[in-house]
């Protein structure tokens, strides 16, 4: 008799999670939830020319690098994507993301809808987004006041900057609205889960139900 299999154990391709959101609308801190409750989904680190803020450490939430090395990094093809946020620039070092992707390994972005577009032109077959939504603009300058790190010109321009990262809602596949921080991640690990059931995804089935119809 053949030895049971669940489908976990097959093989499948991984995936290309991006969750966007203007700041302040919650995805760092289900980005940080996702990555601790899932063990198979990696951060994809990017490069910035932004300083570090306070409790961010090198290498962990960003490769925290100078003008010069970034622009060497965009000379030699270093990045999937590349953006300029608030003047400064953020890029996905392609690292070791095609090979992991053939390895099923999944990966988690925290980029703006300027990446998001990018990496669908690259490749749109792996990628999965998810945009969030505050449940109002309201509630969201009040999360930023609370984060108290910004000075009222910088939250003003990061709540102007929101209005546009928001007006690009429609070109994500999902959108969750994020009034409730833990019914949101659920709703998040929801697409998750179904988006590695995908049948093109799972490279797997086809010698599995070739096993199973013997
Ligand atoms: P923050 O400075 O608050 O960490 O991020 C500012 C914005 O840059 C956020 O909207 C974030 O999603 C975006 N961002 C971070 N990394 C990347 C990246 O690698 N590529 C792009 N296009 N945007 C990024």
């Amino acid at each position: 008799m053949a030895e049971f299999k669940t489908i976990d154990k097959l093989h499948r391709r991984g995936l290309l999670f991006i969750l966007s959101s203007p700041s302040g609308a919650g995805k760092t801190t289900l980005s940080r939830m996702l990555l601790a409750a899932d063990p198979d989904i990696k951060l994809s680190v990017s490069a910035t020319t932004r300083p570090p803020r306070p409790g961010e450490t090198d290498g962990v939430h960003y490769h925290f690098v100078s003008d010069a090395k970034f622009d060497a990094m965009v000379e030699e093809d270093d990045f999937y994507e590349w953006a300029e946020v608030f003047g400064y620039r953020y890029g996905t070092p392609k690292g070791h993301i095609r090979e992991g992707l053939k390895a099923g390994q999944d990966y988690l972005f925290d980029i703006d809808w300027q990446g998001t577009q990018q990496l669908y032109q690259k490749d749109q077959q792996d990628v999965v987004s998810v945009f969030i939504l505050p449940p109002s603009l309201p509630e969201l300058r009040r999360r930023l006041e609370a984060r108290a790190q910004d000075s009222d010109d910088v939250i003003d321009g990061r709540m102007e900057r929101a209005r546009a990262e928001i007006s690009h809602w429609a070109e994500y596949d999902y959108v969750v609205i994020n009034d409730n921080v833990d019914e949101c991640f659920d709703r998040v690990r929801e697409v998750l889960d179904a988006e590695r059931m995908r049948r093109t995804r799972q490279t797997g089935l086809i010698p599995f139900v070739r096993e199973l119809m013997g």
